[in-house]
């Protein structure tokens, strides 16, 4: 039988399991390792989505010499999105001449990725790429293409893995995804 889960009132469903998740985390990181040969980027985990995919990711790159910042931004409220983008917690630290990697939960709009991308090109760093575990290329309201992409998915919501529902199911290991009646 199915492992539903019910999380305020919502059905959701198994999606994808931690063991793909980190089969995909181990490609995503390969993909960068390369692209990145010789530097020190600087990653930039955006809270609080990300937290997960940002640790499991960066411990995978494995350049001793990169480091890692966060910044927060929030468009989300239940399960949709608000169609604006605000900044809770924005960057420190300066970027100018350095290799920058965005890491996101994931690109739906794509309105926080390229309000992101328009603010750090202004702090002139060397390069910008962006990597997000998820991808809902059909939600897309700017034509923005993140450079690594763990998963493309259809435009349903979904939970775990450091995705939230109102704060809650962040915890769990596998994603799932809402259940539709
Ligand atoms: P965008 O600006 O691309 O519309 O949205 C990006 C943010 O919306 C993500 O960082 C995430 O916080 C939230 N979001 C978008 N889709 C989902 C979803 O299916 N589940 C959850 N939990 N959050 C989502």
């Amino acid at each position: 039988m199915e492992n539903l889960l019910t999380v305020d009132g919502l059905t959701f469903e198994p999606y994808i399991t931690n063991d793909q998740i980190q089969e995909q985390v181990r490609r995503v990181a390969s993909e960068i390792r390369t692209d990145l040969k010789g530097r020190a980027p600087l990653f930039i985990c955006v809270l609080n989505g990300a937290f997960m995919f940002a640790a499991d990711l960066f411990r995978e790159i494995g350049i001793n010499d990169s480091k890692i910042t966060f910044v927060r931004y929030s468009s989300y409220e239940g399960t949709g999105s608000t169609g604006s983008v605000k900044v809770l917690m924005g960057l420190n630290e300066d970027i100018e001449g350095r290799d920058v990697v965005i890491v996101e939960d994931i690109v739906d709009t794509g309105l926080t990725a390229s309000m992101m991308v328009t603010d750090l090109r202004k702090r002139n760093p060397r390069s910008i790429r962006f990597a997000t575990l998820l991808h809902k290329p059909e939600s897309s309201r700017t034509g923005f293409k993140p450079d690594y992409v763990a998963f493309d998915i259809p435009s349903k919501f979904i939970i775990g893995y450091g995705l939230d529902l109102d704060g809650k199911a962040r915890n769990l290991k596998d994603i799932y995804v809402i259940k539709e009646s």
